[in-house]
């Protein structure tokens, strides 16, 4: 049986492998152990192997398991990665240390109002709706000159852009287009790259990786 250990060096080495023929340094790409729906105990030996930046998708699941994790593991950096309704700006920006989902205005100021009064600056990815899905999260790529010119108005710290390409689909032109959206606007910053295609996203410039399955086994 596989534990969580041989599975984080198996994920370590694949994002290493791919940095290679890039001219990367494994060291560029943050890898996020997405551990949505994972218990503390399911957590633990990921933390014990030394893995340190962790990804959930909901504010309310996260301020349950976390806070002990982190008083237990100092050092531990905890991203949000999911949607995120403005009326949860405040938690989010207490518990989180970057967030990744930042594609609307009622959110910019939802976040840069709470970054104010937390007296605390949260780095953002602006999410973008790469695949043009009207179910999907993220901004539409035709307003996202003027979105980023008004999250550079606010003191809202931009990290660079984040996608989920469309389901069932090759995911590498979804990434390539990120990439050079990303470039386009002066940011270096590039959260991409799940479980099914993360060695793809490594190979096309990915800086924060976001793997739940292949770290953890499946969610139930
Ligand atoms: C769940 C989730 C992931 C991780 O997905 P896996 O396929 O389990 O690696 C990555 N990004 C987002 C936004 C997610 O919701």
């Amino acid at each position: 049986m596989e534990n969580a250990a041989t599975r984080l060096d198996t994920v370590r080495a694949n994002i290493a492998r791919m940095c290679k023929p890039a001219r990367r340094e494994p060291g560029d790409v943050t890898l996020i152990a997405v551990s949505k729906t994972h218990d503390a105990p399911a957590i633990q030996p990921l933390i014990g192997a030394g893995q340190q930046v962790f990804g959930e998708n909901r504010v309310q699941e996260a301020q349950g398991k976390w806070p002990a994790l982190r008083e237990a593991h100092p050092g531990i950096a905890l991203h949000l990665i999911g949607q995120l309704q403005s009326n949860k700006a405040e938690e989010a920006v207490a518990l989180f240390d970057c967030i990744h989902s930042l594609d609307r205005p009622s959110l910019r100021n939802a976040l840069a109002r709470a970054m104010d009064n937390a007296g605390r600056q949260v780095p953002c990815f602006v999410q973008v709706n790469i695949g043009d899905e009207p179910q999907k999260g993220g901004c539409p790529i035709g307003d996202l000159p003027a979105f980023l010119a008004e999250v550079r108005q606010t003191a809202i710290p931009l990290a660079g852009l984040m996608c989920i390409p469309p389901a069932g689909t090759e995911a590498a032109p979804f990434f390539a287009l990120l990439a050079k959206l990303a470039a386009d606007h002066g940011l270096s910053g590039l959260s991409m790259g799940m479980s099914g295609d993360y060695e793809t996203a490594v190979m096309l410039g990915a800086t924060h990786v976001r793997v739940g399955t292949a770290l953890f086994g499946s969610r139930g």
